[in-house]
């Protein structure tokens, strides 16, 4: 099976999904191979050549190589100014390049202006022109490069984000044309998504351009779509085709996880709680002795573990065995943290950096929310970790059916008054999952136009409405100087995936 993880988006690291199921299938016999055009398009893109641009255009152009080796160069990651105009400079030239096939192609995103993502026929239209697409020279090669290679019978898209559906389709469709003997699958967790909101059937077939939806863990479901026995249960990533790409980072990340799915699944405005994804989570000794030996074969700079939450299980575990290797990941503000021991046994064993999720610092807010997490020990937990010199990737949510303008001002006070202990901040807004339990007791309408929108839009009950928000949050939230700060040191377009 050929396994493609499609433009565009972020590429600091490779791709976990597509590495996760080609060392599952060829643990089981089946020989599966991956492709990151997401990666190679990045590539792609920054050696096509453009006429006349103007004067900042013309000058991206000119120093899109230096840029580019640039993020890779530790120094830069010094210096906040030059690190910023690198990337700042790159986006712009992709973005120029790709202009004349009427896309907006960057670092993190893809804007096709005559084409939507949620719209089930564009996907289509995707699909039936592809070779208009602006990576359609890169993919008619490299996957027919692929496939002579070795004999796959099926090809599988991974597809997490809004930013490579299109790509995806218009790849779906250069398969079907050129080898419609072979099976396309897609996955990945867009997909799951789409179908865990009922917007996407599980036999959807887009009009015979896919053979099969994969949603959840592809695992589950993929030996028995090739038919083929299941020898081994489990198996560790194989990133074999994938590390010897240069990724945008400054040193070699590998990612792994512990679970999918989460292990709390309560909070009200979480795409997990409203999509109902099962958790499944590895055995620890397992995951300590896969993470072990990709160490051991790759030598990464920086683990990334991408679970939606480390369960306290495996932080218990990461403290009691350090890796030798520095990593990061996403965690609740649990009890654990309230442990100032436990947050030195975890700077010990190379925690970097964990993004949390404070969402408010209103407790009522946090308890109508399920957020099951509490104020005074998440002050606690802030300041253990600073001590512990562990970094704080801060998440915080503006505009849930609980909140108010005053609850929205305490979470400005909250995180001002802790700036200090504070390294980053990530800003939102909420948005409404199709699927949430709160769909029927609010007043909702369509959030975009079309048939694949995975957010409605919703009647805020006391008047605290997205323009309300946005208001708020550039008078109030992101000028007060304290988080002004923070917000100046978050990197631009990486976010947390440079945070570390
Ligand atoms: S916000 Fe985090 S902890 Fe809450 S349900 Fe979602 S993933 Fe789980």
């Amino acid at each position: 099976m050929l396994l493609i993880y499609p433009p565009a988006a972020r590429s600091t690291e490779p791709p976990l999904g597509i590495a996760r199921l080609a060392g599952f299938l060829n643990r089981n016999g089946v020989p599966a191979r991956c492709l990151d055009l997401c990666r190679e398009g990045l590539d792609y893109l920054l050696g096509l050549e453009l006429g006349s641009q103007d004067t900042w255009t013309r000058g991206a152009l000119r120093r899109r190589s230096r840029n580019r080796a640039l993020l890779r160069d530790s120094a830069a990651y010094t210096t906040p100014d030059r690190y910023r105009r690198a990337v700042f400079d790159l986006n712009r030239a992709l973005k120029a390049v790709s202009a004349p096939f009427g896309v907006e192609a960057g670092l993190a995103d893809y804007r096709d202006a005559r084409r939507s993502p949620l719209r089930r026929s564009d996907l289509l239209d995707a699909a039936a022109a592809h070779e208009d697409n602006v990576f359609s020279p890169l993919f008619r090669s490299r996957i027919a490069e692929a496939l002579s290679a070795f004999p796959a019978q099926a090809v599988g898209l991974s597809v997490n984000y809004l930013s490579q559906a299109l790509c995806a389709f218009a790849i779906a469709g250069f398969v079907k044309t050129v080898r419609p003997d072979l099976r396309v699958v897609l996955g990945g967790s867009l997909i799951t998504s789409w179908v865990a909101q009922g917007s996407l059937a599980a036999d959807e077939r887009f009009g015979g351009l896919v053979d099969a939806i994969l949603s959840g863990r592809g695992e589950e479901g993929i030996l028995a779509l090739l038919d083929a026995p299941r020898r081994v249960p489990t198996a560790p990533p194989a990133f074999d085709d994938l590390v010897a790409f240069d990724y945008l980072a400054p040193t070699r990340i590998l990612p792994y996880n512990f679970s999918t799915g989460c292990p709390w699944k309560r909070c009200s405005f979480c795409p997990e709680t409203a999509e109902g994804v099962r958790y499944v989570g590895s055995r620890v000794g397992t995951a300590v002795q896969e993470i072990g030996a990709l160490v051991a074969r790759h030598a990464p700079g920086l683990l990334h573990f991408t679970d939606s939450e480390i369960a306290p299980l495996y932080l218990r575990a990461l403290a009691a065995s350090p890796l030798g290797v520095p990593w990061y990941g996403f965690t609740r503000f649990s009890p654990l943290l309230t442990d100032p021991d436990f947050c030195r046994s975890l700077a010990a064993s190379g925690c970097a950096m964990l993004q949390l999720g404070l969402e408010s610092a209103d407790q009522r807010v946090l308890d109508a929310l399920g957020k099951g997490t509490r104020l005074d020990q998440i002050d606690r937990a802030l300041r253990n970790l600073a001590e512990s010199r562990i970094g704080v990737f801060l998440y915080v949510l503006f505009g849930t059916p609980a909140e108010q303008r005053d609850a929205a001002r305490r979470t400005r006070d909250f995180v001002a008054s802790r700036a200090d202990r504070i390294d980053f901040i990530n800003v939102a807004i909420f948005n409404l999952p199709m699927a949430s339990a709160e769909v029927p007791r609010l007043e909702t309408r369509a959030f975009y136009e079309g048939d694949l929108s995975l957010y409605r839009a919703f009647v805020h009950p006391g008047g605290w409405n997205r323009d309300a928000v946005r208001a708020f949050l550039a008078e109030e939230f992101n000028a007060d100087p304290a988080i002004k700060t923070i917000l100046a040191r978050t990197p631009p377009v990486f976010t947390s995936n440079h945070g570390a």
